[in-house]
């Protein structure tokens, strides 16, 4: 791991690529991302000298960073907390899919400088289409939080064509701003906000619930919603994946519901990443990647 002030000597002779975040010492994404390009030199050389490497980065030496890492030529970057807002305003390029989250976790290195991508939405759709057996499309959402990866969340579920999103906060106030930002995107589909404690009667069953808030981190926490409240679910979605069995996903299991942690999602992003980096496609590398996570277990 390396600091700002350590990376303003430091150099490397092949291709770049790196995470910052802060903390960052417990990311996997190194593990992951080192795992699947030592994979792919086994067939195809020109990866042998790519590496991913982690820096810590305070939110507020970010811009200096990142100008950094463009002019020594790292070909990518993944964002982590507390970065994927902040990094908005220093991006020459967006992809316009990554708009309206208002957050990017990948930068691709270009002539004009960084262009900004966010692989979450698509790690998380993919996640659920493999650990659950669910598309999205068709289906009524509930989404717990509305926090940056809800925000993420809720982007993905309208531009898929979700049946209804239904979005439960903590925070009235939160989840207001969160809808407001939504309903110009929504194109006619039904978008319902509630607190979590105060189940619409209307809510269909058969819904995807999917944990995008942080409480189930620790083990005492409570679960975010009560699972009985809701008409029977098709399956619970817990972007959490340490520890792996939330209590969320206790509860899902408790009542037989199909249920998945965020592992996968991890990995999906992360291959996603790679595929703008690379070219290479990312159902290539996200076996390899997994591997490399089940390994460390
Ligand atoms: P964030 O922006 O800080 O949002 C946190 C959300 O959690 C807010 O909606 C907040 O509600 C809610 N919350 C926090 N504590 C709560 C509690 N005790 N009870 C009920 N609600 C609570 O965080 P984030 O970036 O969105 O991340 C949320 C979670 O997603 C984290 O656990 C993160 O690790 C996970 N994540 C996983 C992946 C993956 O690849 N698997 C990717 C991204 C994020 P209020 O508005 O009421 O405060």
């Amino acid at each position: 791991m390396l600091t700002l002030h350590e990376l303003e000597a430091w150099s490397f002779p092949g291709t770049a690529l790196a995470v910052l975040g802060h903390p960052i010492t417990h990311s996997l994404s190194p593990l992951m991302h080192n795992s699947a390009l030592a994979n792919l030199a086994l067939t195809e050389p020109a990866y042998g000298d790519w590496r991913y490497f982690r820096f810590d980065v305070p939110p507020a030496d970010l811009p200096q960073a990142l100008a950094t890492l463009y002019v020594r030529g790292f070909r990518g970057i993944n964002l982590t907390v507390p970065h994927k807002i902040l990094a908005l305003n220093e991006v020459t390029l967006i992809d316009p899919a990554a708009l309206p989250v208002g957050a990017i976790n990948t930068l691709r290195h270009t002539q004009e400088g960084w262009m900004g991508f966010n692989t979450d939405g698509y790690g998380l759709a993919t996640a659920v289409q493999e650990s659950l057996g669910l598309k999205i499309r068709d289906r009524p959402v509930v989404l717990l939080g509305a926090g940056g990866a809800a925000r993420g969340a809720a982007v993905e579920c309208l531009q898929r064509h979700c049946a209804s999103l239904w979005i439960a906060n903590r925070t009235a106030e939160t989840l207001a701003a969160l809808l407001a930002d939504l309903r110009p995107i929504a194109h006619g589909i039904p978008l319902h906000g509630f607190a979590p404690g105060h189940v619409p009667a209307d809510l269909p069953a058969d819904a995807l619930v999917i944990n995008a808030t942080s409480s189930g981190m620790r083990a005492d926490d409570a679960p975010p919603a009560n699972l009985s409240d809701l008409p029977r679910p098709a399956g619970v979605f817990d972007m959490i994946y340490n520890p792996p069995l939330t209590p969320l996903l206790q509860a899902a299991r408790n009542l037989h519901l199909p249920q998945a942690n965020g592992l996968a999602m991890l990995v999906h992003q992360g291959a996603k990443a790679l595929e703008i980096w690379s070219g290479v496609a990312a159902a290539r590398t996200a076996p390899m990647m997994a591997a490399a996570l089940q390994s460390t277990n």
